[in-house]
């Protein structure tokens, strides 16, 4: 067969090569005919037991995930078992079998495709793409009760995997958690977006993936040879011997590199002339410290606590109390030895909903999310700001407060904050009474309001990735407009530099922990803007680390203030790129 290339969305790093393994398609193709009415009942009991069955099976799932699964996948296989307990897919179909006699198949397929064509109703991407997980249920149940294998061939395949690609029209949670433990090389799916979960844990566990290939699960065949660029989102399929060589070495070479890479863990990072900068790292659990200090990190520049909070609503789970919470805090603030780690409180609502808060906002993205939500709910949140302090008599806490916007909310927050510590007090608990307290400017109005920050707050951490969805009005889940999401906005870039300075001049120290920060082709722009904290992935670490070592700020920070002068996009870009030719 020839040789083709397809185009998807990247949604993470590096290069895979190998034999495609095919994922058997939706499997909503079912068999069709009428039940006779004293067969209704017992009908009626074959798809109950079946949907009793999933249900079991996704328990099973939830509890035995291991304690190194990525955070986000809990609250997938949550969605999955709300789905399943909803009266629409739990209740409907045996209605269906009741009313028109249909088989159990036939009447759950079809209750599926009229809930997925309500989905493609949905103006909201995130919401419509949930469609995809209504039909992921509805195929485990399907599987259930034509009797076939969660994943067919799989379990019994003795071969290594280690060099199969995955290719399928959708990959569920469920089935996500066997390819982790598999250890693939990489994913093609043909749904998906930047957002999908596929993507996530994709980038969780650093492997490459192309997602939103369309029909991809149709072109390719079983075996075929496939590789993935991860970084461009092409797939090429069936490739000569010579590309095939040519992306053998690129891989070969980013391995070596990666490597090298390692070397770095305990460099500091101090640039050519002599400027120290900190290096921090973001994590979601504190399970993740370990991956932060094996990358060298000096601390934790932004925990983002809503992941301790999210997906546990399942299976009849509360919010998490205010000891359990204490007992993650410590466990990351000793797990960091010493090193400081900052806690964001609870940023939920919009891309990070909790069940309990479902979105009901009409924009969710500038609804009652994070900073706001939590002034809502102060019982909540003095929980929370109890926790963190308590933690902070085990090692160094920072307090990081996300989307505050005006003055009263950051009053509203202190005087929150001293309420706790004085509920501790009371209680004859012990915490750090100093504990720094410190504001994401990731608002445009609070990027043009800093002296309000600088005067209250103990430091600034800017969140690029909501400032440019802020400041752009672009939704950051929403791949229809992710052409325009632009870091190097000039707009942004004034933002950031205004920021960074305004800090500098008051004497409060500015990070930056949006994604911008572990973008490599970004750090020398930001290093000549006066940035010397950067907060990201720890995956990115010692990539922008090596940059930094590379760096000579008498010659960035002259072109940097060139560059914000400078409104052509076009000349932004080249002139950022020459920033890297020394
Ligand atoms: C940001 O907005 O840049 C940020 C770091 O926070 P999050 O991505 O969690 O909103
Ligand atoms: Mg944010």
């Amino acid at each position: 067969m020839a040789s083709f290339t397809l185009h998807g969305i990247p949604v993470s790093r590096g290069i895979a090569i190998g034999r495609a393994h095919l994922l058997a398609p939706a499997a909503l193709d079912v068999k069709h005919y009428l039940i006779a009415e004293e067969q209704v009942e017992a009908e009626v009991q074959r798809l109950q037991s079946a949907i009793d069955t999933v249900h079991k099976e996704l328990q099973i799932i939830w509890k035995e995930l291991p304690p190194d699964a990525p955070a986000e996948l809990g609250a997938f296989i949550d969605v999955h078992a709300l789905i399943l307990s909803d009266p629409m897919i739990s209740e409907m179909p045996l209605d269906i079998i009741r009313s028109r006699h249909y088989n159990a198949e036939w009447a759950l397929v079809t209750q599926i495709d009229e809930l997925s064509a309500q989905f493609d109703e949905i103006e909201d991407a995130y919401l419509r793409e949930r469609k995809n997980d209504i039909q992921q249920v509805g195929e485990r149940v399907l599987k259930i009760l034509t009797g076939s294998a969660a994943l067919p061939g799989m379990k019994s395949a003795e071969e290594s995997t280690a060099h199969m690609i995955v290719v399928a029209h959708d990959i569920s949670p469920a089935d996500m958690l066997q390819f982790r433990d598999r250890a693939f090389a990489g994913f093609v799916t043909d749904l998906g977006g930047q957002n999908s979960h596929t993507a996530i844990v994709a980038r969780s566990l650093d492997i490459p993936a192309a997602v939103g290939m369309y029909n991809a699960s149709a072109l390719i065949a079983q075996d075929d040879w496939v590789i993935i660029d991860g970084d461009a989102g092409v797939v090429i399929v069936d490739p000569t011997p010579a590309v095939l060589e040519q992306y053998r070495e690129l891989q070969a070479r980013l391995v070596r590199e990666r490597k090298k890479l390692s070397r770095l863990r305990k460099t500091p990072a101090v640039t050519r002339d002599g400027t120290e900068i900190t290096m921090l790292a973001n994590i979601e659990l504190p399970e993740d410290c370990a991956a932060a200090l094996d990358a060298g990190a000096v601390g934790v520049g932004l925990f983002r606590s809503e992941f301790l909070f999210m997906g546990r609503t399942g299976f009849g789970h509360r919010l998490p109390s205010e000891d359990e919470q204490f007992e993650s805090y410590r466990q990351a603030v000793v797990a960091m030895k010493g090193r400081p780690v900052t806690i964001r409180t609870l940023d939920i609502g919009a891309d990070k909903p909790l069940d309990t808060a479902e979105e009901t906002a009409l924009n969710p993205a500038l609804g009652l999310r994070a900073i706001r939500y939590c002034l809502a709910e102060p019982q909540m949140f003095l929980a929370q700001l109890r926790a963190i302090l308590r933690a902070s008599a085990f090692g160094p806490i920072k307090l990081l407060i996300p989307m505050l916007a005006h003055a009263f909310e950051i009053d509203q927050t202190l005087l929150m904050i001293e309420q706790a510590k004085a509920q501790l007090r009371e209680a004859h608990k012990k915490f750090d009474p100093l504990i720094p307290v410190g504001a994401m400017i990731e608002i445009p109005a609070a990027a043009l309001t800093l002296p309000l920050f600088v005067k209250r707050m103990d430091f600034l951490s800017i969140g690029t990735n909501d400032l440019i969805q802020y400041t752009l009005a672009i939704d950051r889940v929403d791949h229809e407009v992710a052409h325009l999401y632009n870091p190097l906005h000039p707009a942004i870039l004034y933002l950031l530099s205004t920021t960074i300075s305004i800090g500098a001049k008051a004497g409060i120290p500015v990070s930056v922990c949006g994604e911008m920060a572990g973008d490599t082709k970004l750090t020398r722009l930001l290093l000549g803007m006066g940035l010397r904290e950067f907060s990201m992935h720890p995956a990115q670490l010692l990539a922008v680390k090596q940059e930094i070592l590379n760096s000579d700020l008498s010659v960035i920070v002259p072109r940097t203030k060139k560059i914000m002068r400078t409104f052509e996009p076009a000349a932004i870009m080249e002139a950022v790129d020459q920033l890297r030719v020394v």
